[in-house]
């Protein structure tokens, strides 16, 4: 019960390492407010997270999940979603910024939309989403705040500027607010996965993902498992003086 009573927003929630996060957290006694700009699987994926927990024999009271539909690229929405998680719960201990979208295409071939869409929802969601929380964690003097960046950001890939450069940008984002932010008692972390067993990586060729296998010392994908492993340490207590951090899961690949 690493994460027991915490309370946990997790953006991008209704399926992949989103869910399985949040699956996780209430394994490990939080409770949590899910968003997904999917409302159907969002709901759906909250019943699977109650219901992972108790058969998990949680020994915590039913854990609480809450789903609210959530478009990181809007203020309002984002807004909104952060007001009902505290009017519910008094209080927000953890944010994991989670949601994000790909839309590849070489640089000669990629479209402004593109481009756009995926600053958009990976660079200014998370920054609409840590804008809003931050007052909360700093009037309560502590949180914990975790990106989700990737091996691309320190490793680049083939067909993937917008990416990229979101997946870079947020580890310039976490380092700034490491600073502001953990003079309030906030610690600011990333993430930066490898490649993971998820729908998200169904898109990428085959013969990509075989090259960037043959270049991971454990030769194999990662679990979506492994991911949520990595934000439990990072939003518990057990990681209260790691800030401003960027922490691989990706088997050794950029070494
Ligand atoms: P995923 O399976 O595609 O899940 C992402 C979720 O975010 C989806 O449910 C998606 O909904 C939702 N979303 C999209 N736009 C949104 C918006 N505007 N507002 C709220 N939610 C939105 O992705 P994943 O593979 O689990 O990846 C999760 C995170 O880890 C992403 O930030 C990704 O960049 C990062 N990551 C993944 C890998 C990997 O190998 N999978 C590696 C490194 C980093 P829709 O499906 O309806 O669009």
């Amino acid at each position: 019960m690493r994460l027991r009573d915490k309370v946990a927003l997790i953006t991008g929630a209704a399926r992949g390492i989103g869910l399985v996060t949040a699956q996780r957290f209430a394994e490990e006694g939080a409770r949590l407010m899910l968003g997904d700009i999917d409302s159907d699987a969002g709901q759906a994926a909250a019943l699977r997270v109650s219901d992972s927990a108790l058969k998990a024999g949680s020994p915590a009271p039913t854990p609480t999940v809450l789903f609210e539909r959530l478009d990181v690229t809007d203020r309002a929405s984002v807004e909104a979603f952060v007001a009902t998680a505290q009017g519910h719960f008094g209080k927000i201990d953890i944010l994991i910024n989670n949601a994000g979208i790909t839309a590849d295409a070489q640089l000669l071939k990629m479209t402004e939309d593109q481009w756009q869409r995926v600053l958009d929802v990976n660079l200014k969601g998370v920054f609409l989403c840590t804008q809003a929380v931050a007052p909360v964690m700093i009037a309560q003097g502590k949180g914990k705040i975790v990106n989700a960046s990737s091996v691309v950001a320190l490793y680049g890939n083939f067909g993937q500027s917008n990416y990229v450069a979101t997946k870079a940008g947020l580890i310039g984002m976490t380092k700034v607010w490491a600073r502001e932010l953990g003079r309030k008692g906030i610690c600011v972390n990333a993430v930066a996965p490898g490649f993971i067993e998820t729908e998200m990586v169904g898109t990428i060729p085959e013969k990509i993902i075989n090259r960037l296998l043959e270049h991971t010392p454990l030769g194999r994908m990662g679990k979506p498992q492994e991911v949520a492993h990595a934000y439990v340490f990072l939003a518990s207590d057990e990681s209260d003086f790691i800030n401003g951090t960027v922490l691989s899961v990706d088997g050794g690949l950029v070494i």
